[in-house]
């Protein structure tokens, strides 16, 4: 099989040092392996994305010198996909509607006889206020979330992936425990957009025959959602790689909003594409 894996971006900002080390890892581990980097713009997210900087990413990226297959997947052309994928989670009787606002979910939780509240990789752990509603009760007010406890239990085994990276090497488990009290019942489908990223991208991942996700240390943690989903859909698993994030002088993680780290400026005030991957750390 050859190797595969890809860039996901979100353009919702410009592109940053972090995005560069990122999307250069990404680029050499398929070039060493004779593998390709596929892009895709994850753009779900209506009110944050705009096309100004979809535009600066694939300039910022040739300007680094990486080159990807013409075709670009965008997650703004696959919400029918992401409806099938929910569709069969849904027919699996692993799904409830919450019409929960954030701040219910923190009223719930601040209720005596619960414990400190728990922020796994898909927010603060759910309390299941809405667990118990059907979802032939679903509006279109309503999220869909996921019955977590239900989906492990219809596992025949506890989903585990590789990762490949230089912080958690080996295998790593997603056990019943941790899913309930760690992970909880999380949102497959945002009530404004009608799917979420958990589920997006395993539906791409899939779709995209990726072989090896390669993306930041700040999503480990979500990895255990993705290959649960990628077990209930009965997907193909890739392997991980999750590396270091960049930081600042400060220790702090890059934002979008940190212009001067951006691959725009270095590109305007006469950096070049070398100078970039030194800056980021290659
Ligand atoms: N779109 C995500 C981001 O911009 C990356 C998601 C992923 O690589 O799985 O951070």
């Amino acid at each position: 099989m050859s190797y595969v894996t890809r860039f996901a971006p979100s353009p919702t900002g410009p592109l940053h040092l972090g995005h560069a080390f990122s999307a250069l890892t990404a680029f050499n581990r398929a070039r060493a392996q004779g593998g390709t980097m596929l892009l895709r713009i994850e753009d779900i997210d209506r009110d944050r994305c705009k096309p100004h900087w979809e535009t600066l990413i694939f300039e910022d990226l040739r300007w680094l010198g990486l080159a990807w297959p013409e075709k670009v997947m965008r997650q703004s052309d696959r919400l029918p996909a992401y409806r099938a994928a929910l569709d069969r989670l849904i027919a699996m009787e692993l799904c409830y509607p919450c019409r929960c606002t954030r701040g219910d979910i923190r009223a719930a939780l601040s209720a005596p006889q619960e414990g400190a509240p728990v922020q796994g990789p898909d927010g603060l752990v759910y309390p299941g206020t809405c667990r118990s509603r059907r979802m032939s009760e679903a509006d279109a007010t309503d999220a869909i979330r996921l019955d977590i406890a239900a989906a492990m239990d219809r596992l025949p085994r506890d989903p585990h992936f590789t990762e490949t990276g230089p912080q958690n090497p080996g295998t790593h488990e997603l056990t019943r425990d941790n899913a309930i009290n760690g992970i909880g019942d999380i949102v497959l489908a945002r009530r404004d957009i009608g799917t979420s990223y958990h589920l997006s991208v395993v539906a791409d991942d899939s779709a995209q025959g990726i072989t090896e996700v390669v993306r930041g240390a700040d999503l480990f943690e979500a990895t255990y959602i993705h290959i649960l989903l990628q077990d209930l859909l009965a997907l193909p698993r890739p392997a991980y790689h999750h590396h270091d994030l960049v930081r600042d002088e400060t220790g702090k993680r890059l934002a979008k909003r940190d212009d001067a780290r951006a691959i725009r400026h270095y590109r305007a005030t006469g950096h070049t594409p070398q100078d970039v991957r030194r800056l980021a750390g290659l």
